[in-house]
């Protein structure tokens, strides 16, 4: 796996992880699934509530956090995956044919 792109950020997250002791046991992931979700409800509900928009950003930050340490869980890497998921996006036609899409 290459150091770069969004392993750094990947590897910062367990590094972290690992030294204020949450676990990394792949196993878990239906639990570290539940928490990105956690994540994503409490910035909804943050902007819901009319907290400033840094309130909300730090919310979905946590998510990302808690995304890249499953996806370090998993032995998964992370930048290869972006990578190849943006080219395939690309790839797409506008708004993805969809007629209704955002
Ligand atoms: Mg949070």
């Amino acid at each position: 796996m290459r150091d770069e792109g969004l392993n750094i950020k990947m590897r910062q997250v367990r590094e972290m992880a690992d030294a204020k002791g949450f676990s990394s046991d792949p196993a878990r992931i239906w639990e570290m699934l539940a928490l990105i979700h956690t994540e994503v409800s409490e910035a909804t509900d943050a902007y819901k509530k009319g907290q400033p928009l840094d309130k909300v950003g730090e919310e979905l930050i946590d998510a990302v956090i808690r995304i890249l340490h499953l996806l370090s869980a998993l032995g998964l890497d992370a930048e290869e995956l972006f990578e190849h998921k943006m080219e395939v996006n690309w790839s797409r036609p506008y708004k993805y044919g969809t007629v209704r899409g955002g």
